[in-house]
């Protein structure tokens, strides 16, 4: 990532990050309700973009030509109805983001730096206007690392598998956790200063209940 606008210029951001179906996107968006904050899945962003390069017909390991494809692409993030939005050249690929394609390609073309900045820059942009929790892998590690609020969500292999397959989703998160942690760019890690939860045998409630009070603890006023 280039350089990264200081802290104060931005609202509050939680960071949620983990691996695939480790239970980020439930307890981050519940977080976003009980705290009146904005819920941001930045996923949705890269599978955004991912759906577009698919829809041009393009190969998604061809750097070159996902890389001119997001010069002409128009990425729009705001936010409604207390969630952000996005749209691709005006189109709202929303019910596309979890189709059998986008989940086979998106840990492909998140590892291209040049998507990873703008999905970095839209962030910042949300984060100026409006209090955030953003769920992601990289959000605490790179995008905010200045933000006190970091919180690693984890679930065992077997359990996360389970969930996923319960969505009946086909979805090969061994293969996306992989790459996601193996790329040379902003890899899946856990930030330093992150507190780490197992949710493996906790509720969504558990979890929310867990952040809440860390949050408290380190001086969030809520
Ligand atoms: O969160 P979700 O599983 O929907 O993310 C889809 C993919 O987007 C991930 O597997 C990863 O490749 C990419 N991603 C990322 N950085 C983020 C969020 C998602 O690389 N902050």
């Amino acid at each position: 990532m280039g350089s990264h606008v200081s802290q104060p210029d931005f609202h509050r951001v939680i960071a949620i990050d983990g691996p695939a179906a480790s239970g980020k996107s439930s307890v981050a968006r519940e977080l976003a309700r009980r705290l009146g904050f904005i819920y941001v899945n930045s996923g949705a962003i890269y599978r955004a973009i991912t759906w577009h390069i698919l829809q041009e017909g393009i190969d998604a390991e061809d750097s070159d030509r996902v890389t001119r494809a997001l010069q002409s692409m128009a990425i729009t993030c705001c936010i409604q109805d207390s969630e952000s939005r996005i749209l691709v050249n005006d189109v709202d690929p929303a019910g596309h983001l979890r189709d059998d394609g986008v989940n086979e390609s998106v840990s492909r073309v998140s590892r291209f730096p040049p998507i990873r900045q703008i999905v970095a820059q839209k962030l910042h942009e949300c984060a100026r206007t409006h209090d955030l929790v953003v769920e992601g892998r990289d959000i605490g590690s790179v995008v905010f690392p200045e933000t006190p609020y970091k919180f690693y969500v984890d679930a065992s292999p077997e359990v996360r598998l389970r969930r996923r397959a319960a969505q009946g989703e086909r979805d090969e998160i061994t293969m996306r956790d992989h790459a996601d942690f193996s790329r040379s760019v902003s890899p899946l890690v856990i930030a330093e200063d992150a507190h780490v939860i197992d949710t493996s045998y906790l509720t969504i409630e558990e979890v929310v209940q867990e952040i809440i009070a860390r949050l408290k603890e380190i001086g969030l006023r809520i």
